[in-house]
């Protein structure tokens, strides 16, 4: 019997401000059977109690520790491997305000800084990229939130975190060393010490096969796909990447795993 569900968001729980069929039934009935449950997101681009409000409107109560971002994984990890170290984040305002919240300094002085922190930055320029490039070259760590080439909008998909990560790595000629988000094991850390359960003992569902379910599968978790998101049949028989179970939708997930849940809505 699972014990801590960990839920992809975007496309597995949501899409835009519509909720994906069966979950709120799904998640409530999980919740109310007292089942540990977290939700994940690599978009750095919102705090962690956006995005508990957001479930709280769609009729998902959650609390915000319930709620597991890219920003946040980052400063979880350099607060426990390195707090007070000093940081400079290509991000935006929620990214910098976890770091802090973390115990970090922050600093754009090359000469200070320990982690240059890649994110999506929608107000990325040259400066930025100056001194992360000053600040490398000076010995700081290149360390990154998370690794997504785009991110979906509504009438298709804008340039996230991967294009700030290559215009460092394309002028310091440095390889990104650590990515905090999917499909890092960091990522799970967090969930698996949110929910205080061992890993095997968990399930996770996603839409995406080379985020989510490759991250359940590298770190011993049983996998979900979901197919109302990103990833089709198609993509699925394509793909080297094989989750446990697969689910047209989250309606299927208590009968699939045989929770003893009541089926339905
Ligand atoms: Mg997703």
């Amino acid at each position: 019997m699972k014990k801590g569900f960990i839920f992809d968001l975007d496309g597995t729980v949501y899409r835009s401000d519509e909720l994906m069929p069966g979950a709120r039934s799904v998640i409530t009935k999980l919740d109310v059977q007292g089942f540990g449950i977290v939700f994940l997101s690599n978009k750095p681009l919102h705090s962690r109690q956006y995005y508990a409000d957001n479930l709280d409107q769609l009729g998902i109560p959650v609390d915000v520790n319930q709620i597991v971002t890219s920003s946040y994984v980052m400063g979880y990890h350099l607060s426990e491997t390195d707090k007070g170290a000093t940081v400079y984040p290509v991000g935006e305002e929620p990214l910098v305000r976890e770091l802090k919240g973390s115990g970090m300094v922050i600093s754009e002085d090359p000469e200070e800084i320990d982690y240059v922190v890649a994110s999506f930055d929608r107000n990325f320029h040259y400066d930025k990229l100056n001194i992360a490039f000053q600040a490398i070259m000076n010995g700081a760590r290149f360390i990154a939130t998370n690794p997504d080439r785009t991110c979906p909008v509504k009438n298709g998909e804008v340039p996230d975190a991967a294009g700030m990560i290559g215009a460092i790595e394309g002028v310091t000629g440095k390889k990104v060393e650590l990515v905090a988000g999917k499909p890092s094991k960091l990522m799970v850390k967090a969930a698996i010490d949110r929910l205080d359960v061992e890993p095997e003992d968990c399930l996770l569902v996603g839409d995406r096969l080379e985020t989510d379910i490759k991250m359940g599968n590298d770190h011993g978790i049983t996998t979900a796909l979901v197919l109302t998101g990103v990833t089709s049949r198609e993509d699925l028989a394509g793909s080297s990447i094989k989750p446990t179970y697969v689910l047209e939708n989250l309606y299927q997930l208590p009968e699939k795993l045989d929770l003893g849940l009541e089926t339905g809505s």
